[in-house]
């Protein structure tokens, strides 16, 4: 009614509500972009991400899709693969062929002996190749700096007799930090050993691929530079395609780690 009588005082009064309004939200919004979000947060936001289906997550997450633009400038993705080979290896190389795409293969010492062939179809088709110790058990890696040295040493050798290769890449079990001694990490650089951490856990131990790239999703916003971790699983097969691609959409070069590339770890404090 009072519109009526006094149409400018209340043009004028309705635009300051929405005045504030925007200030109000805009004042959340940046709230939230600027304070770090701590785990359990982190988990509230993936719970609510993941009621939406993956390609509804993935069409509604235009801020940093660059459909069909390449890879983009200084955007790196390593896919990181540990614990084999396996029986999965021949698989996961076949969807990484099929992408054009390398991945890079932290590989324990029994099962580079069960599955020569896998090893050298690694090292034949340009993946990345390193070591995941002989007996990924901590408690006996970390004993004396000189086992933990002879089990990457044995890796060494046992990778050079299978494809007459030298590797010098390294990811030690269940990440270098906190349980890696100083004098062990000492004589592995000694020895010129490089160490290789991981900035986004897909988690694939424990989930579906939709859990898988939604991790990659979460984690990864942001970040130009994705050391990705996952292991030789059925989960690992299943999801990798769709990986490949989420990650090329967001415009990722995937690339293989490579001895030339400065080692990112949880030491050098890099990641
Ligand atoms: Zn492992």
């Amino acid at each position: 009614m009072k519109c009526k009588s006094n149409k400018n005082s209340c043009t004028l009064i309705i635009s300051m509500i929405l005045a504030v309004t925007v200030i109000w939200i805009g004042f959340f919004i940046r709230k939230d972009a600027k304070e770090p979000i701590n785990p359990s947060e982190a988990n509230l936001i993936i719970r609510s991400i993941k009621n939406e289906t993956l390609t509804e997550m993935i069409n509604n997450d235009t801020s940093q899709v660059q459909k069909h633009s390449g890879p983009s400038f200084g955007k790196v993705a390593h896919i990181t693969i540990d614990d084999g080979p396996s029986k999965y290896t021949n698989d996961i190389l076949d969807i990484l062929a099929v992408n054009n795409v390398k991945a890079t293969f932290f590989m324990i010492n029994g099962n580079m002996k069960k599955h020569i062939e896998e090893v050298k179809r690694i090292e034949e088709e340009g993946h990345g190749a390193g070591f995941h110790s002989v007996t990924h058990d901590i408690h006996q890696l970390y004993k004396s700096p000189e086992i933990t040295l002879n089990e990457f040493e044995t890796c060494k050798d046992t990778f050079y007799n299978i494809t007459g290769e030298v590797s010098k890449l390294i990811r030690v079990p269940y990440g270098s930090k906190p349980y890696m001694p100083e004098d062990s990490h000492e004589l592995l650089l000694k020895y010129g050993y490089k160490m290789w951490d991981w900035n986004l856990d897909t988690q694939d131990w424990n989930g579906t691929t939709d859990n898988i790239v939604s991790n990659i999703l979460y984690y990864g916003r942001n970040n130009p530079n994705l050391v990705i971790l996952m292991h030789e699983k059925q989960q690992t097969v299943e999801s990798l395609q769709s990986i490949i691609r989420v990650l090329k959409e967001r415009g990722y070069n995937i690339l293989p780690i490579t001895e030339d590339i400065q080692e990112k770890n949880y030491w050098d404090g890099n990641l």
